[in-house]
This record gives C-alpha cells, structure tokens and sequence, in this order.
C-alpha cells in the first residue's frame, strides 16, 4: 500500500470522527488520501464515547457556528450516506437552582440571538419535567433546537464515503515519526513508511504530542476526563417524554436513553492522553448529583464508560496549517462538541486544504476563520 514514488496528497491521521469526516470531503473532492490509526478500530477513543448530543446553542461562539453549518449536512447528507435519519429532535433544558439564577441570566444574555431558546420559571418547569425533586429548580431556559446524533451511522458514513472515493484506512498503524523532506512528509508506522504531500494532525488528545514529533508549535491541548454511566429510570417511568436536562453550570446532566437514564458529572479532569477509564469517584458523585437533583434513587450503575474531551485554552477548535512547518494542518481542539460540528468543520478543513475559499453556507453561520486558526492569541505553552 505505501508506495515510495507516489506520495499521497494527504494523509490524516487519527479516525475518530474528526479525522475520518476531513477524509471523506478530501476523497470525494479528488483527492488522494491515507487515513492511518493507531487502533484496530476507528471510533475506538472519544469518538464512540459521546453522549450524542447535537445542540446548536452548546459551547463557544465558533463552535456554535460550526454546529449550525452542519446542519446541512446531518439533514441532507450524501445518498446512501446512511440508512435512518442523523439526527432525532429532543427538547433540552438548562435548570438553575436560586444560587445559580446570575449563571441562567448571563446564559439567556448570550443566547437572545437564538430563536429556540425560551426561560421558563419554576411552575412551568415543573409541570413539564415532574421528574425534578421538588424545590431543586427554580427556573431554566427551554430549547427546540436539540437533538440526539446516531453517532455510529455519522462515523460509518464517512469512513464509507472516503472508501468509495478512493480513499485509503490503515489500522494498527501507530505514527511514530513525521519527517518534512524535500517534497513530501515521511510518516513512520510499524506498517512501513508512507509519504505525503500534506498531513492532517486529527489525532484528538495525542494531537500535541503528534504535532511535537512533527516539529510543530504546541497549541496547549488539556485532554480532559468525562465520566457518564447508565442507571435505570424510576419503576413505570415513561422516558420517552424526558428533555436532556442540564445543569446551568454543568454539574451534571441526565438524557434519556433507550428506556434508561444516562447521567454525567460533566467533570473535566486533566489527564494525559490515555484509554482513559471511569473513576469510582466520578461515578459517586455523579449519583450524588442526580439523586438531589431528580426524584431517582440509584440502585445499581450499569456500564459506566469515560472519554477524553480535549480543549485548548479558550475552548474553540484549532483548524489551519501550522506557521511553523510546511504542509502540517490541526485539525484538534473540538472538545465537548466534536460530533456535533464535525460536518461543518469537515468541509472548512477540506476546503483550506485543497486550497479554496471558505464555503459560503460556513460564513454565513459567522464562523471568523481567525478565532479558530492555530495562530490566535492565547494558544500554545
Ligand atoms: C462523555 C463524553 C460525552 C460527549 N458528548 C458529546 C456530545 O454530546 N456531542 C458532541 O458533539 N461531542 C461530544 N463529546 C465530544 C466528542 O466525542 C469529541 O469532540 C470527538 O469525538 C473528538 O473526535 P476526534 O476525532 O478529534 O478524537 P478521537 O475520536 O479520539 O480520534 C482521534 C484518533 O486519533 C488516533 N491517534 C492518536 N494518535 C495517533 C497516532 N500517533 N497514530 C495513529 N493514530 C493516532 C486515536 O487512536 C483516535 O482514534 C463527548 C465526549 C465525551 C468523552
């Protein structure tokens, strides 16, 4: 497969979601590109640990932006792209106890340009979401806008658009060195050595060290531990009619899921880049945290599971080509919020990549490619 005279346009490594959906817009735009993985299955780190969440009104401003992009995509996507519909709405609610109303207000201040998104106060919030301990909440704001992504099908789906083009996956293929020589980067893997024009740095809490070993700038990635777990929902209790509450300042979240309840702590504890596993502590106070919040008594935890957020300092992704060496594009940073801009930043990724203009529906959501450039102030060590 590796071929010493014919160097692939682009290879991108990591295919988690971030590096398997650049690779399918690249493919499909002419491109020849390798998709390498250090694992035997892609989605193997954060990718296949989501909550699956795709909210318009969640993060930073560009990744709000990014996130309203791609709705294009989730709705419309390729034919055949997947067999069922992407996305299915799911009302969401962010519930503020009386000490965190300020939290609430400067939430609703933020969001007054979202159509979605109205407060409701403590009896309406009552009436629609019985399930809160009485007296938890005082009040929240409510949003149509959410829905849950089948994030399998999404993944699936591109890495099927990228073979379908052309493209090319190796597994098990650890990257262990990244050299620029005269005309193309030489990537070492235990598979033998591969060349190519272009390197994509989608390697999600490795990306850093990835980019050290490419002799690149440090962006100041912190990948962070989340912890989420499965509990049953109380006796007779119809989830179906459940919203994904949330915290106003994210002390927890509850989303229903196939007839049980998944709950997070919505911690962020820094960790080295790692198969990161659930902490026993997490997982209590997770359970601490509902059972105030909700009339739930958790008898029994099922499948607690933990992925990797990774963040640079001010929370947005880092997309561009590194100013440091030729040819190496980050394509990192996506947090909380990878599934759901995936799509969006895909297509920004792609088009810089293959030397085009930002894609005019990306703009128009007000993405300033400037905020999410390598370069910007207050990145890096
Ligand atoms: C509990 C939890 C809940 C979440 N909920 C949501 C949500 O509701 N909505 C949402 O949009 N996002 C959510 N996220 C975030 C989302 O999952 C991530 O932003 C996204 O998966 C990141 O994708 P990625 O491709 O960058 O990383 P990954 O999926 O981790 O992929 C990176 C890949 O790079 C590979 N790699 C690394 N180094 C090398 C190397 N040297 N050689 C070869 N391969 C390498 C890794 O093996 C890995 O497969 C959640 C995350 C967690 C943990």
């Amino acid at each position: 497969m590796p071929n010493a005279e014919h160097p692939f346009d682009v290879a991108v490594i990591g295919a988690g979601i971030a590096g398997a959906s650049v690779a399918a817009e690249l493919a499909t735009a002419g491109a020849k590109v390798v998709l390498i993985e250090q694992e035997s299955q892609p989605g193997y780190h954060t990718t296949g640990r989501s909550a699956a969440v795709y909210s318009p009104i969640y993060g930073p401003q560009p990744i709000r932006a990014l996130t309203r992009a791609s709705l294009l995509f989730f709705e419309n996507p390729p034919a055949g792209f997947a067999e069922r519909p992407l996305l299915s709405p799911i009302d969401a609610v962010f519930v503020a106890r009386a000490d965190q109303l300020d939290q609430l207000d400067a939430m609703e201040q933020e969001l007054s340009d979202a159509s979605t998104v109205s407060r409701i106060d403590q009896d309406a919030l009552y009436e629609r979401l019985p399930l809160l301990r009485e007296g938890y909440a005082v009040a929240a704001l409510w949003d149509t806008g959410t829905s849950e992504i089948d994030v399998a099908a999404l993944h699936q789906g591109y890495l099927r658009m990228f073979k379908e083009h052309g493209g090319t996956v190796m597994t098990r293929a650890p990257v262990t060195g990244l050299t620029h020589g005269a005309e193309a980067w030489q990537i070492a893997t235990p598979q033998g050595d591969i060349r190519a024009r272009k390197v994509v740095n989608a390697a999600g809490a490795w990306a850093d060290a990835l980019g050290h070993m490419a002799g690149a700038e440090r962006i100041g990635l912190t990948p962070k531990r989340r912890t989420a777990l499965m509990v049953a929902a109380p006796a007779g209790y119809d989830t179906r009619s459940l919203p994904l509450t949330i915290d106003v300042a994210e002390e927890f979240y509850l989303k229903p899921d196939a007839g049980k309840l998944l709950i997070s702590p919505a911690n962020e504890d820094p960790e080295p880049p790692c198969d990161v596993q659930p902490d026993e502590m997490d997982i209590a106070i997770c359970v601490d945290r509902i059972e105030r919040a909700f009339d739930v008594s958790v008898k029994r935890v099922e499948s607690p599971w933990a992925g990797l957020r990774s963040f640079v300092a001010d929370k947005s992704p880092v997309a561009g080509f590194s100013r440091k060496v030729d040819g190496f594009y980050w394509l990192a940073g996506q947090g909380g919020y990878g599934i759901q801009s995936a799509p969006g930043l895909a297509q920004y990724a792609a088009a810089e990549l293959m030397g085009k203009p930002v894609p005019e529906h990306i703009l128009a959501e007000r993405l300033d490619p400037q905020t999410i450039q390598p370069d910007r102030e207050g990145l890096g060590l």
